[in-house]
């Protein structure tokens, strides 16, 4: 049996046909009779948006951390004198804030400091990749590369991915709408 649907245009004119699989169709018969009542076409899947994995959600974060400090300069920050932030733009980069905690913490956490940060936690992440599950170890999943060892005898001690390390690198944006909270379960 095969099925087809009508395309028609504006006017209600049929201009083709498109097939419909078998499967996509349901027969509804007349409960008193038997007879062929109509056809119910199963919309198609609608397509879900696959969910974020963990090393995408970090990726993702630590390039708007990158495009920030960027935004920011890219460059260093000092503490000019006393309370006096120092951004490396003239003649706008001074920046006189009154108290030099604030001043001195902002020149630690700069731009330079920043962009290196993104770059250690890219090459965490990289490390801690996600490995297929080795066929000896069932109902694991995917195992982290890093995590997991492997033996020369063949055995293979794996740690379940996303590991700890990835889950900590993500704990600072627990906040953030793509953040999953499983990601925080089951840490040690
Ligand atoms: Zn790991």
């Amino acid at each position: 049996m095969s099925y087809h649907k009508v395309e028609r245009d504006n006017d209600g004119r049929p201009i083709g046909l498109t097939p419909i699989a078998p499967e996509d169709v349901t027969v509804v018969r007349d409960g008193a009779t038997g007879e062929i009542a109509g056809y119910l076409v199963h919309p198609p899947p609608t397509p879900t948006v696959a969910a974020v994995t963990l090393t995408e959600f970090l990726l993702a974060r630590i390039a708007e951390d990158e495009a920030a400090a960027k935004e920011a300069g890219g460059n260093v920050w000092t503490e000019q004198s006393s309370g006096v932030l120092d951004t490396g733009e003239w003649p706008d980069g001074v920046h006189a804030l009154g108290d030099s905690r604030v001043t001195r913490f902002i020149a630690e956490h700069d731009p330079v400091r920043v962009l290196a940060e993104c770059d250690a936690k890219r090459r965490i992440i990289e490390l801690h990749a996600s490995l297929p599950q080795p066929p000896m170890l069932r109902a694991v999943g995917n195992v982290c590369a890093e995590c997991s060892s492997s033996f020369e005898d063949g055995h293979v001690e794996g740690v379940a991915w996303p590991c700890d390390t990835l889950r900590l690198l993500a704990l600072p944006y627990v906040d953030h709408p793509d953040y999953r909270k499983e990601w925080a379960d089951g840490m040690r």
